[in-house]
């Protein structure tokens, strides 16, 4: 081809992109700044934290609330103090709030006592009340839920996951975003979970849009008690059908679908779909069920007070250094001590955390009143409200086989608030919409009708 010809075929190019208008609609697929985000998470501030809260000797729900040095109380106030550093430089970019309730009368809390949460909030630019959430617990224990004296170092058990929710914050508090952030630090989980529902009814009551809840509950151990050693995986736990589903609903669902497609299943799509674009040698699991098998951890109270949620954690736990007091027994060491916690692995975990907040509060709101019809026809269309976000550039129609685990097939829709999939029967397919960014960044996919509703 010559010079000229060249030159005629890429103004030929550029005309056709223009006259269709290709260029301005499809939003990019990626966004450099995510890749950014998952390489500046640090392995050696974070074990320096985790040793910083072991240090505090317990941290049980229960324990000392008055010394500087010993207790939940230093605990909790080194976490404030750290939320307020964090906020200092990046020009007051945080609120930081103390949450708290008195709980008495419960198994694990039979007398009165004040359980106290810490979160800071980072402010979105164009929807302020739309939250992203990151928690991670303050509290530990050992062997006896209501040993509140004897040294708990909690270093995994969660230590970790709270040493990751301060180190998103350093590196998400470099950025603006369109939706806010919340980082937390949640009380009373290892007494049934209490800080979690303190904070979330109190959010409720604020008025607040949760979209997502990220509960990290042990991100750090890569020796499983079944012997495998594994650094390169991370598992994402999610409810199926929504904990809040009315009857009436769940009717609906018996005859439409959506036992697979709740909010926080769809949340939990969004997590490892990003994890795996933008984190190096991480393979994000989903698992499809609330938590472990009859286990519990701090997202379900979000999930009952109705608000999208997940678990991320390791994938191979060690129970020797779970709930235990420090001893050894035959040769066999118990006890969730620091030498065990990998810090460069919960770097990874931290910053798969860090790149679903990041996208999901740079992507507009998730499409409202998503709807789909298709009985006794070629092909299917969706229907939703168009958002009034600024920074929406139009939405993007997503299928997948009914045995398939993620959304497999999807097309541009533009800002419009319907599609048809021509030729798609309705009957053969899952299907769900995404809101786009005009930077690329997606929302979760939104399946149809209340099942899958943010
Ligand atoms: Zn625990």
């Amino acid at each position: 081809m010559t010079r000229k010809h060249l030159l005629t075929y890429t103004a030929l190019f550029v005309t056709t992109l223009l006259t269709t208008g290709l260029a301005a609609q499809v939003p990019p697929s990626e966004d450099m700044r995510l890749y950014a985000i998952a390489g500046a998470t640090s392995a050696q501030r974070i074990g320096r934290d985790i040793a910083k809260l072991v240090s505090f000797g317990t941290r049980h729900s229960l324990s000392d609330t008055q010394s500087e040095t010993r207790g939940i109380g230093a605990a909790r106030r080194w976490i404030k103090a750290e939320f307020e550093a964090i906020s200092k430089d990046c020009g007051g970019c945080l609120e930081v709030l103390t949450i708290a309730d008195t709980v008495s009368g419960e198994k694990r809390i039979p007398e009165a006592h004040e359980i106290v949460s810490i979160i800071a909030i980072q402010r979105g630019q164009i929807d302020p009340n739309r939250m992203l959430m990151m928690s991670g617990d303050i509290d530990s224990r050992v062997t006896d839920p209501m040993n509140a004296s004897d040294t708990s170092p909690g270093a995994n058990d969660n230590a970790s996951g709270m040493a990751g929710v301060i180190e998103a914050a350093r590196v998400l508090t470099r950025y603006k975003f369109s939706a806010s952030i919340v980082y937390m630090g949640l009380a009373g989980e290892e007494q049934g979970l209490f800080g979690g529902k303190i904070v979330a009814a109190w959010a409720k009551q604020q008025g607040w849009n949760i979209d997502a809840v990220l509960n990290n509950d042990m991100i750090g151990n890569i020796a499983g008690i079944n012997g495998v050693i594994d650094n390169h995986s991370a598992r994402i736990f999610s409810e199926g059908v929504r904990w809040v589903e009315t009857e009436e609903e769940a009717r609906k669902r018996y005859f439409t679908g959506g036992e697979v497609d709740s909010a926080s299943r769809n949340l939990a799509r969004y997590i490892k779909r990003v994890g795996e674009q933008y984190i190096s040698n991480l393979d994000p699991m989903m698992v499809y069920r609330l938590d472990r098998f009859g286990r519990g951890g701090h997202h379900r109270p979000f999930n009952e007070a109705g608000f999208p949620g997940v678990r991320i954690m390791e994938v191979n736990e060690n129970y020797d250094r779970q709930h235990q007091d420090l001893r050894v027994e035959d040769g066999r060491r118990f006890g969730d001590t620091i030498e065990f916690v990998d810090f460069d692995f919960a770097a990874r975990l931290t910053a798969l955390n860090a790149v679903a907040l990041a996208g999901l509060a740079w992507a507009p709101a998730p499409p409202a009143d998503v709807e789909i019809e298709g009985i006794v026809q070629a092909s299917t269309t969706l229907k939703w409200t168009i958002g009034a976000d600024e920074n929406l550039a139009g939405y993007r129609v997503y299928w997948r086989l009914t045995t398939e685990p993620e959304w497999t097939r999807s097309r541009w829709a533009g800002k419009v608030d319907h599609y048809t999939l021509d030729n798609i029967v309705i009957d053969n397919y899952l299907f769900g919409v995404a809101s786009v960014a005009i930077d690329g960044n997606e929302s979760p996919v939104v399946f149809p009708g209340p099942a899958g509703a943010f």
